[in-house]
């Protein structure tokens, strides 16, 4: 019904059609984990715990309550997380957030408890000198698709050498996309320096074997907890 509706929308005169035209041209590609109690939290976080306030065989209507960390599953870290001086996610600009964005592709390079180095980037044709300014990078390694209800999707996870993270921190990006966690583990010295540097974080994505292309927009939309650390993120791949 709802492509029936796009398509009587593409074909109406005007604006209206005009702007359908170009949604029906765009492909969009979820790129965010299901939500749901099997996400595995970070540790020593509390799972997802969703519970009915209201059940249609009761109440006539469904209504639920959930408690959960704001970092779990796929979800944006924002500068504050790591420094008290920095952006809570309710403060975090949009334009860093959907924007041009530059995959890299790093299935052969990644291994699981191995660093990533710039070595590994120029091996899958990253260029050193590569302008990624303002530009969104997105990380894939196929860890979060393979592992996200695993109970060792947080601790045998590939990351990023530092080496890596100084070069992408130099290219002045505007935020960095990841299919697994950026560090190995505490004290945590990659959230340190990117978020330190206002970089914000998109954690924890999927579908990336799905992006047929290098450069593509990310849509990537947290929920704006006021004075958050992070916000739980639907996230969006659109492409011609
Ligand atoms: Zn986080």
């Amino acid at each position: 019904m709802q492509d029936r509706m796009c398509e009587r929308a593409a074909n109406s005169p005007g604006s209206a059609g005009r702007l359908q035209r170009i949604i029906t041209r765009t492909r969009m590609i979820d790129l965010t984990l299901p939500w749901s109690p099997d996400c595995t939290p970070v540790p020593g976080h509390p799972g997802i715990q969703i519970e009915d306030l209201h059940t249609h065989e009761e109440d006539g209507r469904s209504n639920s309550i959930a408690r959960f960390s704001l970092h779990t599953g796929t979800h944006i870290d924002a500068p504050y997380h790591f420094h008290p001086e920095g952006q809570t996610i309710d403060r975090v600009p949009l334009s860093c957030l959907v924007a041009p964005a530059t995959l890299f592709d790093l299935r052969s390079e990644a291994h699981p408890a191995k660093g990533i180095t710039t070595a590994h980037l120029w091996s899958i044709g990253v260029s050193p000198d590569e302008d990624l300014r303002d530009r969104v990078v997105v990380c894939f390694t196929g860890w979060a698709a393979r592992m996200w209800n695993s109970p060792d999707f947080y601790s045998g996870n590939p990351f990023l050498d530092q080496s890596a993270v100084r070069w992408l921190v130099d290219r002045e990006i505007a935020a960095l996309g990841l299919d697994f966690s950026v560090d190995q583990g505490s004290p945590y010295p990659n959230h340190q320096l990117l978020l330190g540097r206002g970089i914000p974080l998109i954690e924890n994505l999927t579908n990336l074997d799905r992006i047929s292309q290098r450069e593509f927009v990310i849509a990537a939309l947290p929920l704006p907890v006021e004075a958050g650390n992070g916000g739980p993120a639907r996230v969006v791949a659109l492409l011609e």
